[in-house]
């Protein structure tokens, strides 16, 4: 084969004509592969963009409409608008209390003029200068005769394409030095250069999915030419995101767990639900339906149990205990401190003593020869569940024949600890009364199936809940007193103020117990709790509350989740605006469990709207998953509970609230890919295997089992 001369030239001079293939997206700016100026490498670094690739994936954070920029003259008074226009004068000005005020007044395009105004933004006057263009994007204030734009944002018009206005413009994450402009011609000439891009999903399944190719989802992601466009592009884009996610974290579970394979004997099922008080809601039938399906499968179960506090999970869990022991296994039920694995045994009892399943508590306040004897008879099969907080997983510890193993997800066990009891391969059961999103959960635990009880018992009375200035403490308590008068019981909560100083929240508890010494009458009992005291200590004190010596409980910890006190009718949480809605809820949920009207009081530290507007969402709603979606909109999935270490897969353009369907069809379609080819070693595999491989190593799973 002859040399074709001038094949070695640089990309530069190569003709827009000849697309460069997509295997250059990985090489780094600085090859020149694709020519986007000199000083794009360094540029571009500025905000992390070191290769083809990354250029790609810097996707908008979002997206304005400049298709019809409106004139001056038809700006209407509070709507929100983009404005193009010439610097004519600026002027900036401090304020007398320091505030800093930039005034830039733009000519516009059809000759009118109008004033953009800039706040605390000093800068500014090193950087807009008379006859420069700007695009100014605000809310239209009209005032007297002249126009004011109040800048939520702006663009130096330095674009000679004319990709920034006419059409849906994406305006990208960026740094100062490097402008909305620069960015979008970047992209527009590594876009104009590149090949198609290959897909790694064949096209049956784009059609299957309703996807569209994504060679045209990133084109359309960054320059779209129609809302559908844009709306087609970013879904294809969020399937792929949650499709190598799931597929990371299913492939990060053993390939082969199997588990036991249990017999559900339908006179065993109705055994069971002939004992129980009340029929089951419709939502524990379908929980249970889907535990039973695992648990009769060969597959070791894996699945996680969601359902708000009182949803009725323990009855679920029971049933599935008493299907494992009728086929002779044992189980076990993991809890985070005694006081919970009591309690938890308390629950179960009712529904399984009667049909004989021996119960038996392993907690560290045992005394030697108790411990021993108890031990003896787990290892002998003569106790079929086993209720425990770690005792359960210590050295001498053993199972004849473990077959369930339910945990409290309030519990975060170690991976040791876990591993220890999962030996012997048990079906699994993860319980958590936390309720998160659907999306967010599938995400958090995606190597967990997922069954949520969304219906709580009927009957139930809300726990009624009012929102009050600290103003109004002193009333709050005067309330408080009158229910312990009555003979009821009162939680009160207070955050920690300064997370960071140990001492804090030990001074926090106690301040606030001695203020309330203060305040209630004498004789009501308090007791305080809070992070720095020992366990042992903790339980002491709920115990003690358990058993109504105390009537008020001040806490700097949330209450250990789960406790259950029917007696308790009234939540006052202090500075409640601290708290998350979840957390909030949580809360809530430690009262309104007996017969008795239950009351939660947030007390509003501050009174600015946006907390009152929060707080408010709580006493409208009384629906856990309700509050969690609220919460999640509110402050992003990285602040809910539990899932600050999860390693969230990036979504970069993800909103989680909104993706469960295209999470839920991407989980299904990562499940059939791995049940056809477990090693995706096929040849219809071979681009998605890379992409995988690429992409994974930005990802990092919680284990949850
Ligand atoms: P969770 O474990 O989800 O907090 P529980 O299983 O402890 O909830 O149930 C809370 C209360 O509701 C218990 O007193 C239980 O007896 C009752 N309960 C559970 N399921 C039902 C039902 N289907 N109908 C009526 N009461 C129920
Ligand atoms: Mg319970």
């Amino acid at each position: 084969m002859g040399t074709v001369p001038g094949a070695h030239r640089s990309a530069a001079i190569r003709s827009p004509a000849t697309p460069v293939e997509a295997g250059v997206l990985d090489a780094p700016l600085s090859g020149g592969a694709i020519d986007l100026g000199k000083q794009a490498p360094k540029k571009l670094a500025e905000v992390g963009i070191k290769t083809y690739r990354d250029l790609l994936h810097h996707l908008p954070r979002r997206y304005e409409d400049r298709r019809v920029l409106p004139g001056s003259g038809s700006l209407t008074d509070g709507a929100n608008a983009t404005v193009v226009g010439e610097v004519v004068s600026r002027v900036g000005t401090r304020s007398r209390r320091g505030l800093h005020v930039f005034r830039a007044v733009l000519r516009a395009d059809d000759g009118g003029r109008l004033t953009a105004v800039w706040f605390n933004q000093p800068w500014l006057e090193k950087q807009v200068f008379p006859g420069l263009r700007l695009i100014v994007t605000g809310k239209v204030k009209a005032v007297g005769r002249n126009v004011e734009l109040a800048a939520a944002g702006h663009e130096i018009d330095d674009d000679s394409e004319s990709l920034s206005f006419g059409r849906i413009v994406g305006v990208y994450p960026t740094t100062q030095g490097l402008s909305q402009a620069y960015l979008r011609r970047s992209l527009r000439r590594l876009l104009d250069a590149l090949g198609a891009i290959p897909d790694h999903l064949q096209r049956s399944l784009l059609e299957r999915y309703d996807l569209v190719p994504a060679d045209r989802a990133w084109r359309q992601a960054h320059f779209p030419d129609s809302e559908s466009d844009l709306n087609a592009a970013v879904r294809r884009l969020k399937f792929d995101d949650f499709l190598f996610f799931e597929l990371a974290v299913m492939r990060s579970r053993d390939p082969l767990r199997l588990g036991r394979s249990f017999t559900v004997a339908p006179a065993d099922v109705e055994e069971f639900m002939g004992r129980l008080p009340f029929t089951l809601t419709g939502a524990q039938q379908r929980a249970l339906a889907e535990i039973f399906g695992d648990m009769a499968a060969p597959r070791q179960m894996a699945r996680l149990l969601q359902g708000d506090v009182g949803s009725g999970k323990t009855a679920v869990a029971a049933a599935a205990v008493y299907v494992a022991v009728r086929n002779g296994a044992q189980a076990a039920l993991m809890a985070p401190t005694e006081i919970l694995a009591r309690q938890h045994l308390a629950n179960l009892r009712p529904y399984l003593f009667e049909l004989g399943v021996r119960t038996e508590l392993f907690i560290g306040a045992m005394t030697n020869a108790e411990r021993t004897a108890a031990r003896a008879r787990l290892a002998a099969g003569e106790t079929d569940l086993a209720i425990g907080t770690q005792a359960l997983i210590q050295e001498g510890v053993a199972f004849r024949d473990l077959g369930l193993a339910i945990v409290d997800e309030e519990h975060r066990f170690g991976v040791q600890q876990r591993r220890a009891l999962l030996q012997g391969l048990p079906d699994v059961l993860v319980m958590s009364a936390t309720p998160i999103p659907r999306s967010l959960a599938l995400t958090v635990y995606g190597d967990l199936e997922l069954t949520v009880i969304d219906e709580l018992p009927p009957g139930r009375k809300p726990v009624k809940t009012r929102l009050v200035n600290a103003g109004k403490r002193l009333e709050v308590y005067r309330f408080v007193a009158e229910q312990v008068a009555s003979g009821r019981q009162a939680y009160v909560v207070t955050p920690l103020i300064e997370e960071s100083e140990a001492l804090d929240e030990v001074l926090a508890a106690t301040g606030l117990a001695d203020d309330l010494a203060q305040i209630l009458p004498a004789g009501v009992r308090l007791g305080m709790l809070h992070g720095r005291m020992a366990t042992a200590d903790k339980d002491d004190v709920m115990e003690r509350f358990r058993r109504r010596e105390l009537d008020v409980l001040v806490s700097t910890t949330v209450i250990e989740v789960g406790v259950d006190v029917p007696n308790a009718t009234v939540m006052v949480i202090e500075n409640a605006e601290r708290f998350g809605l979840s957390q909030l809820h949580q809360l809530r949920g430690r009262v309104g469990r007996g017969a008795h009207e239950s009351y939660c009081v947030l007390v509003a530290g501050d009174r600015s709207r946006k907390t009152q507007q929060r707080l408010d969402i709580m006493v409208k709603n009384a629906d856990g998953f309700a509050i969690a979606e609220f919460d999640l909109r509110l402050r992003g999935p990285g602040d809910l509970r539990g899932t600050r270490q999860s390693g969230l897969p990036e979504l970069t353009i993800g909103d989680l609230v909104e993706d469960v369907t295209i999470i839920e069809e991407a989980r299904g379609l990562a499940k059939q890919m791995l049940e056809a080819d477990p090693e995706l070693a096929a040849p219809w595999a071979q681009r998605l295997t890379v992409e995988l491989r690429r992409r994974s190593s930005a990802v990092m799973i919680r284990e949850v089992i």
